[in-house]
């Protein structure tokens, strides 16, 4: 089985057939859907053309089924999620709500480092009209 994503908050599965869904809201307070894609080396996500934002602009991240906010406790820049491996080992996983920033973190026993492993999960998004 795949790495699968879930809410900190409801537990609840982020991850739906190859994307982990976020509800998402932009600085103009527009709300959208996201959709990232788990596998590594892939950068695309997937939003709806008329839902924009630029690079650098600041996303909130919510969760979809629960709706609460993703915000990282540790880094009011970060939001967080949980990674459940196909050993069924738990991790925290935390990325850049800063569109398009390539700062992606786990949390392992020394603290927060930066890992490349997760450098799949950021909020890079291509323009493509
Ligand atoms: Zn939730």
């Amino acid at each position: 089985m795949d790495n699968q994503y879930l809410c900190p908050h409801c537990r609840g599965h982020l991850r739906v057939g190859d994307c982990i869904v976020f509800k998402i809201r932009n600085t103009k307070r527009e709300k959208g859907l996201l959709l990232l894609h788990p596998e590594a080396g892939n950068y695309t996500s997937i939003k709806h053309p008329q839902f924009n934002f630029q690079e650098g602009e600041r996303i909130d991240f919510f969760c979809p089924i629960c709706l609460q906010n993703l915000d990282a406790a540790i880094d009011e820049n970060l939001v967080h999620v949980i990674m459940i491996d196909e050993q069924r080992n738990e991790h925290e996983i935390y990325f850049s709500r800063i569109a398009g920033e390539l700062r992606n973190y786990q949390l392992s026993e020394e603290g927060i480092t930066k890992t490349g492993e997760y450098s799949h999960m950021y909020t890079h998004f291509e323009m493509s009209d």
